[in-house]
């Protein structure tokens, strides 16, 4: 039995999936749950460092085949009112890319498909350990009705929330009440968010926008839930106010639709990434601050390396998922220092709860 269960069919799920394939694993199950149509899929800006990423899965022209756009760096203010740049070209490292990220997603599910990894639609009902190895995995499909199979190994790609490991009794620990209030606009013409994203820390909170494809733009506060109920940030025009209010001043996007659409960005993580025969990806193993804007990288990163750890162990080695277990552990540890060094910067408001909760932490 080598069977594969992958939950989560999203980057790092994906990631995973490919690179088993990549080391002769035959039997790979990605667990997909379609998300409504109306659901917009947040996480559009991808640094430079997904280019190689998207090479090791053999998949180089992906980018330029979807509908996203060349984004060139990041314009912020953050420790002071004054515009800043950080350009990738000028650093050398080419260009990174502003996602249409539903097709993105879907562009690697079809690779994953094309390299004959079975992409099904069910809900994971139950798990049970088998005494030899592996879990007896019951799943209940669409139509009705549940199959019971038996997996080698599970992987948790559920993202924030890791479900699987959930199911196993292992929580997923949220270290902050993070919320992102979003909205969609329609983008000028020659707006240079467009190849551009724009980041502005503000005394609740900070701004973060980008053009995606589709002359559209995303405009998103980025603040603590307690802070966006206090301020009643849902509705359209207190979202507005604070945008007057911004540095920014919404210049170059216009028409934002009427609702706001809150997304949960809490940063967190799980505090056992690997187990008997189980190993967690991506946002679930470790979700990320939006800020460091490499969620979607780091996801394709952890997926490809717990691919390679998850055929070791497949072939025998048994300190493989420990070793990567403790790969992540360090990177954990690196994020949440940089998370520190990065709000740490901005000491101009350091009074208001959202800077000193960050501050403290
Ligand atoms: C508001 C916001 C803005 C962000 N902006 C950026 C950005 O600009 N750049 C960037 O790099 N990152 C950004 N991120 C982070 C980035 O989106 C994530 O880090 C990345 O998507 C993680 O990939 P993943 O595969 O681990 O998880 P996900 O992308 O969350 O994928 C998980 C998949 O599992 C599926 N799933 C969940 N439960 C089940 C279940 N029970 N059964 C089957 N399937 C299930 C989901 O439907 C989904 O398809 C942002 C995040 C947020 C919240």
């Amino acid at each position: 039995m080598e069977r594969v269960l992958i939950l989560g069919a999203g980057p790092a799920g994906v990631a995973t999936a490919l690179t088993l394939r990549q080391r002769g694993v035959a039997q790979i199950t990605l667990l997909h749950r379609p998300l409504p149509h109306s659901r917009y899929q947040t996480g559009e800006s991808a640094s430079p460092d997904v280019a190689p990423l998207l090479r090791q899965l053999e998949l180089p022209q992906l980018l330029e085949q979807g509908q996203h756009w060349v984004c060139r760096g990041i314009r912020w203010r953050w420790g002071g009112a004054e515009l800043a740049e950080n350009d990738y070209m000028m650093q050398g490292r080419g260009h990174g890319w502003h996602l249409n990220r539903h097709r993105f997603d879907e562009q690697l599910r079809q690779a994953a498909e094309h390299r004959g990894i079975d992409l099904h639609v069910a809900n994971l009902t139950r798990l049970e350990p088998i005494a030899q190895g592996g879990y007896r995995v019951t799943l209940s499909e669409p139509g009705g009705g549940a199959q019971r199979h038996d997996y080698r190994v599970l992987v948790d790609a559920s993202g924030r929330g890791a479900h699987l490991a959930g199911k196993l009794g292992v929580r997923w620990q949220p270290q902050d009440r993070l919320t992102a209030y979003l909205r969609l606009g329609t983008l000028a013409k020659e707006s240079w968010l467009k190849h551009l994203s724009y980041v502005e820390a503000t005394p609740h909170g900070w701004w973060f926008v980008a053009g995606i494809p589709g002359d559209q733009a995303v405009v998103v506060f980025l603040t603590d839930v307690e802070i966006g109920r206090q301020q009643g940030l849902v509705q359209g025009s207190v979202f507005d106010g604070l945008l007057a209010q911004s540095l920014w001043g919404g210049q170059g996007v216009s028409g934002l639709e009427a609702r706001v659409r809150p997304y949960a960005a809490h940063v967190g993580w799980l505090p056992q990434v690997v187990g008997r025969d189980w190993v967690a990806v991506g946002d679930a193993a470790l979700g990320l601050d939006p800020l460091s804007a490499s969620g979607i990288n780091g996801a394709l990163a952890d997926g490809i390396a717990a691919g390679h750890a998850l055929a070791d162990h497949l072939q025998g080695d048994a300190g493989a998922l420990t070793r990567h277990g403790l790969a992540l552990q360090e990177s954990q540890r690196l994020f949440v220092q940089e998370r520190q060094i990065h709000y740490g910067r901005e000491r101009r408001w350091c009074e208001h709860p959202f800077w000193q909760r960050r501050h403290l932490a």
